[in-house]
């Protein structure tokens, strides 16, 4: 089968591949329709996170069963069913008490050996190990480039948002507007929050927050803290995500939030680290959470639910659609920051 590989750092190719098969009775193959490209999957690109050449990468995907092993019984042959990126065994601690990005046999697709080693969804057939647990049925009313949303950034928005236990009335602040923060701000909107502020410094990424109801604010003109002092009688946002993943994010969120307020950070560490005062953020009494990787099979219900009936609809994200065997184009679109989400069609 054709597949996107990693082929050394900086570059990925599509090759001829060895066709997944059924390894486990509790396994699931499937036939994908959809795939797409994450802003994870640029670590793998780099070569920031380790990945063998020739390993199949992304970990996004939509598809039909096309085999199923003995022991699934939830999912049948010629079901469309969406994946989830990370995947859990459904069995052990964790995942009964819906912790299943904590999983004890976590894995995500395509990310590598410290991922699990399983491949990748970039391709015309995937393996979904504890396929019970990691597909979910998608409703005929929601076509393929909505419903790979479920799998991913959108439940990790709407977890996120769940995280935020905003109040009605509350001012929520998303800092980022890429697909996580839009996710994000969708999610809120969603569940009711009226007063979502979403900040970035990219236009483009700006007039989206405007369409679903969030207050844009460009950050390269006027700063933060500014922006959600005068829309709270100078408190501060009541709770504040961060959606980005960086040090000046996570100081951004420290500043930007109120005395009593919370922080989900929902942008994805490694290596980062910072310094805190833990008397200020005691004195401030802050309540800080941090996301993890989305236990999306919590969630991805809801979300299609959502989806089934309009409320979230995430096609405003993307911006590009490749054929499989143009998916490296894809990546350099990505890559230099020409698209907000990709699309790959096998
Ligand atoms: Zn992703
Ligand atoms: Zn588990």
């Amino acid at each position: 089968m054709r597949a996107v590989v990693f082929a050394a750092p900086g570059r990925v190719e599509v090759d001829e591949v060895p066709s997944p098969a059924i390894e486990e009775p509790t396994d699931a193959l499937v036939r994908v329709t959809r795939a797409a490209i994450c802003g994870s999957d640029l670590h793998f690109l780099h070569g920031k996170t380790p990945t063998a050449p020739g390993a199949v990468l992304g970990h996004e995907a939509v598809g039909v069963v096309e085999n199923a092993g003995a022991e699934v019984a939830s999912t049948q042959t010629g079901e469309r069913v969406v994946v989830s990126f990370a995947v859990a065994c459904g069995v052990c601690w964790f995942c009964v008490h819906e912790q299943t990005n904590l999983c004890e046999r976590a894995a995500v697709f395509g990310a590598g050996p410290f991922g699990g080693d399983l491949a990748g969804t970039q391709a015309e057939m995937v393996r979904v190990p504890w396929a019970d647990v990691n597909l979910l049925g998608v409703p005929d009313a929601v076509d393929d480039d909505r419903a790979i949303f479920a799998g991913d950034v959108l439940t990790t928005g709407y977890h996120a948002a769940t995280l935020a236990e905003a109040r009605p009335g509350d001012v929520v602040a998303v800092l980022g507007a890429g697909p996580l923060g839009w996710s994000c701000a969708a999610s809120l909107r969603a569940l009711g929050v009226e007063r979502v502020f979403l900040l970035d410094r990219e236009p483009s990424r700006l007039a989206l927050a405007s369409a679903i109801g969030s207050v844009p604010v460009h950050v390269g003109e006027r700063s933060a803290e500014s922006a959600l002092a005068e829309a709270t009688d100078d408190r501060g946002a009541d709770v504040v995500i961060d959606a980005v993943g960086s040090v000046e994010a996570y100081r951004s969120a420290m500043t930007v939030v109120r005395r009593g307020g919370r922080v989900v950070v929902a942008g994805v560490y490694a290596g980062e680290s910072v310094e805190l005062q833990l008397g200020v953020a005691w004195a401030r009494s802050l309540d800080v959470r941090f996301t993890g990787v989305c236990p999306v099979h919590r969630h991805w219900r809801e979300v299609m639910r959502l989806l089934e009936a309009g409320t979230l609809d995430p096609l405003p994200l993307v911006s590009d659609r490749v054929r499989l065997d143009d998916a490296p184009a894809g990546y350099d679109r990505f890559d230099r920051r020409l698209a907000t989400k990709v699309l790959i069609e096998p």
